[in-house]
């Protein structure tokens, strides 16, 4: 099991302005898996994976991963977890506007020292077929290619689990499709765990699980 939650809380504000946005959760993940959390706007999908990405802590309850107690973990402990453990797509690619697209799938490297070959970010982003975008700054390409750097910066430092927030939310639909065919078999060549929240319920045809969130928990 890559991921252990037993009834994971979240709350924002207080009083008036107070929001459960998680309210007892489950969820156990297998590693290899491809799982869709889909759910209208609201219903904690962001929140869930902010969690299981280490970048934000649960209120209550129990989350395991990769063998870590996270909720046990220190700030920077959490952040070396993360690090080690995790890539993420967002829907807004969140990539750097002065750099190019090599410049951008370096940079996790940049942070962890030796391990992983400098050849690296190239052969990734040959695999998401960018090799000849590398030196395109994201101004110089499309939608599509820049998720598609994104998915290459997540995948650069082999992480065991990849966590997607509406990949395709700024896509077209055959940019969407593209990235949705690209994620999946990635997950099959490397048998990377992925985790895709969204509300396009065209993502769950392609997952080997699909999870409907309602306020804060699972829908039956
Ligand atoms: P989704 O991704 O499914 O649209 P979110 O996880 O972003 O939903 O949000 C779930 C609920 O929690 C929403 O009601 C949202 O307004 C609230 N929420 C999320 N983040 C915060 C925050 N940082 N502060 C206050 N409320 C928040
Ligand atoms: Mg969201």
């Amino acid at each position: 099991m890559i991921v252990q939650m037993q009834n994971i809380r979240r709350i924002f504000g207080e009083g008036a302005a107070r929001v459960v946005a998680l309210d007892g959760i489950d969820l156990s993940i297998d590693p290899g898996e491809f799982i869709a959390i889909i759910g209208a706007s609201g219903s904690g999908k962001s929140t869930l994976l902010q969690i299981l990405g280490c970048l934000d802590r649960a209120d209550e309850g129990s989350f395991f991963l990769d063998g870590s107690d996270v909720q046990s973990l220190s700030g920077s402990e959490m952040a070396r977890v993360r690090n080690e453990t995790i890539g993420f797509v967002f829907q807004s690619f969140h990539l750097l506007g002065d750099r190019d697209a090599l410049e951008n799938v370096s940079l996790p490297l940049e942070y962890r020292r030796g391990a992983v070959s400098s050849t690296r970010p190239r052969e990734v982003l040959e695999r998401v077929g960018l090799l000849d975008r590398i030196t395109h700054r994201p101004s110089q390409l499309s939608a599509g290619e820049r998720q598609r750097v994104a998915i290459a910066r997540a995948l650069v430092k082999e992480p065991r689990m990849v966590l997607c927030d509406e990949p395709t939310g700024n896509l077209d639909s055959d940019s969407g499709d593209q990235v949705l065919d690209l994620l999946s078999e990635l997950r099959d060549e490397l048998n990377t765990t992925l985790v895709i929240v969204t509300h396009d319920p065209q993502v769950a045809r392609r997952a080997d699980r699909v999870l409907t969130l309602k306020d804060g928990r699972w829908d039956a």
